[in-house]
């Protein structure tokens, strides 16, 4: 049973984190209790943000003593309601962004240290100046931070090349539900002691501990890059065209990316700054990025091959490559662009599913002929990973209609896509994780054993359960 904090002990918080760190006026916790969407607003009566990992060692020693919930929070950008406190007005937000240090760039290692706060573009440029990459890419990297990275095994557009957070943490150190700190600080890139903890934490959001530091992955930087935008008929053309370009490629194939017509049309309306890369209205386009150890002209020739093979092969009906380095930003911003621009469209219901690759098409025909039958005059906009198999299923509501009316249907419309994503062996969560949006559809989802064994590793871990309690687990 969770503790409701008196006032004196919210005093005995406070006094962890020194002056500044904790803060108590509804305005000043505002940013820390509404996500990003505006779909969830909590109550907090306190938000810490402590310095060092002594200091939350200290705040999670006495929240265990005194069963006192905490919800950890980064950068506030996670999309499943996990980082925000619930109404109750009970717990406790535990902010890390004022961890921020980089700690360490190791450039012959291939390895960066940085504190759970920095932001992720940081975390980039600081591995840039180095002379290496990190290559982890979202479209929220400007806000989001590497704590909340690793809590939610973030993707982005790299995964096809480099793989998700759980591929690029070498070592972690972590403040346990009882304040022992685990010092796992590693960077070996092979280590076969046992079991491998830190990958319980990646992807745990924050439910069996907290990350406080990170070692990270670092790669060589490319020497060149091409980004091309591909006008295509369907989905199938664009399969077509990623295998293709994979087959040519290999591993220099570093992004491709899948959108609609109407999300283009959608970022060329609210976006400033965006144009339309290649002219041609098409129902789908995809986005291609080849790197180069050699150059940017070898990167482009790499992708004028392919390019060439598919007008041949009759795949693609008209294309663009970015002619400067200006270019490449513009197609990449219309891929980055496509959340953004969907909500002054109004309500827009959103999955984040995955499927096996070679089924995308299967899935996207089905799925957006089930939803435009069952709201009429809906907007389907999916878009997203397509290499990675994972499409944000996401669906803007009927131009004119009540937007709460439509953001009531998000639980049928969401039973409607995930069993179709069921049919096809998929997943209901691809890259944001389960927090509370998706905390009830997990027991289907896993099935009975996957879900004693969480539970099971949950009481090991956290056995009065004070870490963020009911996301992705029921307390
Ligand atoms: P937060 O939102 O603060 O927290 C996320 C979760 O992690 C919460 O459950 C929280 O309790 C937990 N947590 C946070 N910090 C810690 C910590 N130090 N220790 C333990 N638990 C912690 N995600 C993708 O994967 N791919 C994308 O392409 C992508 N694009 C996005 C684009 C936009 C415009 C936006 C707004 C979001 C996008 N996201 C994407 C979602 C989001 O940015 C990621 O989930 C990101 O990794 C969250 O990081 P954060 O620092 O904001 O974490």
């Amino acid at each position: 049973m969770l503790n409701h904090p008196t006032p004196d002990l919210l005093a005995r918080f406070a006094a962890l984190v020194g002056p500044g760190g904790a803060l108590t006026d509804p305005e000043a916790t505002h940013p820390y209790r509404m996500e990003w969407r505006d779909k969830y607003l909590g109550e907090t009566p306190l938000v810490l943000r402590p310095q060092t990992v002594g200091q939350v060692s200290a705040i999670l020693a006495l929240a265990n003593e005194t069963r006192t919930a905490i919800v950890p929070q980064s950068g506030n950008t996670g999309l499943v309601g996990g980082q925000v406190p619930d109404s109750s007005g009970t717990e406790i937000v535990l902010s890390l962004d004022r961890m921020t240090r980089i700690r360490a760039v190791d450039a012959e290692g291939y390895s960066l240290t940085a504190e759970a706060g920095a932001i992720l573009a940081d975390v980039q440029s600081a591995a840039e100046a180095a002379g290496r990459l990190f290559p982890l890419s979202l479209g929220s990297e400007g806000s989001c931070r590497i704590g909340g990275n690793i809590s939610t095994n973030a993707g982005g557009t790299a995964v096809l090349a480099y793989g998700n957070m759980r591929d690029l943490v070498l070592g972690l150190e972590v403040v346990l539900a009882d304040g022992r700190i685990w010092e796992g600080l590693g960077a070996l890139r092979k280590d076969n002691t046992g079991y491998d903890l830190k990958q319980l934490f990646i992807g745990g959001e924050g439910t069996l501990g907290i990350v406080t530091a990170a070692v990270l992955k670092l790669y060589p930087r490319p020497k060149g890059q091409a980004v091309a935008f591909a006008a295509l008929s369907d989905p199938a053309a664009a399969l077509a065209l990623f295998n293709l370009a994979r087959d040519r490629a290999g591993h220099d194939l570093t992004g491709f990316e899948l959108m609609p017509r109407i999300g283009v049309d959608f970022v060329l309306r609210h976006i400033p700054g965006s144009r339309d890369p290649v002219g041609t209205v098409a129902p789908w386009y995809a986005l291609l990025e080849i790197s180069s150890g050699h150059s940017d002209e070898a990167a482009r020739g790499a992708i004028e091959d392919i390019l060439g093979t598919a007008f041949e092969q009759g795949v693609v009906a008209d294309a663009a490559i970015a002619q400067s380095l200006a270019d490449r930003g513009m197609f990449w911003r219309m891929r980055h662009g496509m959340s953004e621009a969907q909500k002054p469209e109004g309500g827009s219901i959103k999955h984040d599913v995955s499927v096996p690759v070679a089924s995308v098409p299967a899935f996207l025909s089905e799925a957006i002929a089930a939803i435009e039958a069952f709201i009429p005059g809906c907007r389907p906009v999916p878009f997203g990973h397509l290499g990675d198999g994972n499409i944000h299923f996401n669906i803007s509501q009927p131009v004119g209609a009540d937007k709460r009316a439509f953001l009531d249907r998000w639980d049928e419309v969401n039973t409607l896509i995930h069993g179709i994503v069921a049919r096809y062996h998929g997943s209901i969560s691809a890259e944001h994780g389960i927090g509370r949006l998706k905390r009830d559809l997990l027991p289907a989802a896993k099935g009975p054993v996957a879900m004693a064994m969480m539970h099971s590793i949950k009481q090991a871990l956290d056995p009065n359960g004070i870490l963020n309690p009911g996301k992705m687990l029921r307390s």
